[in-house]
């Protein structure tokens, strides 16, 4: 039996009459971009999230970057990230101008050293973007308390943990801003691309609006130079869709991370640790071990996909070879990343599945 990353198949299939219904509703309406079906998606998510407002966008990155243009950050200004992930969220940052200053994770739970950062702050300092990575909630308490001390604001990368709960909040309800991508294999996901900004602060909000959509808010009355950065009718009709289901997913993720935990617990690997102050919702289940190449190679020719994420750090990207920082720079991203291994979860995965990579990774571990 061979063992996919993720399977969007399966979990569409079960819906796709709901799906039908919005292709057929907005090919009726012809309402293509932003809309209301947009609207309600906006609606809906604010509520679920936890805060006052929800701006629907085109992509994560576009998220992440219209936080920073509506809170005036550009060129000169330095904003604070990590850099173990994805490289959209320090992207969002130099698509600004604005100059990403990394600060190392935490081995643990692989999200920002809150012990870290203040030796990372300096006066040019505008915004701290901490990453909710892998589907866990960063230490916002202790992010927050030192950020608030320096009066910066934190903008939360929340792209992998859609549903996640930091001591009984949402993901994406932390900061002034909340970022989150819709991209098909995140937790929730449109059937093309999509993001959204959550925020309780309506004046930023507004000027998210206006960014989104070529700096207005009525047709050819353009308050300042925006960008095209709307959501897609169809995708706002997906969303509502499947956020319905999004609680329950999440539960089969955790039910699949439960059911990894207690299968490797005698395997030579380390599996992810819940953090006591959160709701883990596995956007991937990210193991270490040290014989990594061989254990991935060996679930390969077993017919099991497995991921790494990410293999190279950010500083240590030829696209980030001007920022100057050089190997060593970031010792647990850098220890970090010769160790990780991505194993398959996904709504719906079989017990058998589960089972089956469990079981050849604790043979390995036998042989090995
Ligand atoms: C996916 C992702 C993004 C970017 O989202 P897109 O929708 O692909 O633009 C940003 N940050 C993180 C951590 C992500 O995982």
């Amino acid at each position: 039996m061979s063992v996919p990353f993720v399977d969007l198949q399966s979990l569409h299939s079960e819906i796709k009459e709901e799906l039908r219904e919005v292709f057929d509703r907005v090919l009726s309406q012809s309402t293509f971009v932003l809309g209301p079906e947009v609207q309600k998606f906006e609606q809906e998510f604010a509520v679920y999230v936890g805060t006052a407002h929800c701006v629907a966008v085109n992509t994560g990155t576009a998220a992440i970057h219209l936080a920073l243009a509506g809170l005036g950050i550009g060129s000169d200004d330095e904003v604070i990230t990590v850099p173990h992930t994805f490289i959209a969220t320090a992207e969002a940052i130099t698509a600004v101008g604005a100059r990403p200053v990394f600060v190392d994770i935490d081995p643990v739970s692989f999200t920002m050293d809150p012990a870290l950062l203040e030796q990372a702050i300096s006066p040019k300092t505008r915004a701290i973007i901490p990453v909710d990575l892998y589907g866990q909630v960063a230490d916002m308490d202790a992010i927050l308390k030192i950020a608030n001390r320096h009066g910066i604001p934190v903008i939360e990368d929340a792209c992998q943990a859609h549903g996640a709960e930091y001591k009984g909040r949402k993901a994406g309800s932390f900061g002034i801003a909340g970022c989150f991508s819709f991209y098909p294999g995140k937790n929730l996901g449109a059937c093309g691309e999509g993001g959204a900004v959550t925020t309780d602060d309506a004046d930023l909000a507004q000027r998210i609006r206006m960014w989104r959509d070529h700096g207005s808010l009525k047709r050819y009355e353009h308050i300042f130079p925006g960008l095209n950065m709307r959501m897609e009718g169809i995708q706002g009709g997906i969303l509502s869709v499947k956020l319905k289901y999004l609680d329950r997913w999440n539960d089969q993720r955790r039910e699949a991370a439960a059911f990894y935990d207690k299968a490797l617990a005698a395997a030579n690997v380390v599996t992810p640790t819940e953090m006591k102050y959160g709701r883990h919702v596995y956007h991937l289940y990210v193991i270490q071990s040290d014989n990594r190449d061989a254990l991935r190679q060996q679930l390969t020719d077993a017919g099991i996909e497995s991921g790494l994420h990410y293999p190279i750090p950010l500083h240590l990207q030829e696209a980030y070879r001007s920022l100057g920082y050089a190997e060593g720079a970031f010792p647990v991203t850098e220890r970090v990343k010769d160790h990780i291994l991505s194993l398959p979860i996904y709504p719906g995965i079989r017990a058998e599945a589960v089972q089956r990579v469990a079981s050849e990774l604790q043979e390995s571990c036998h042989v090995g």
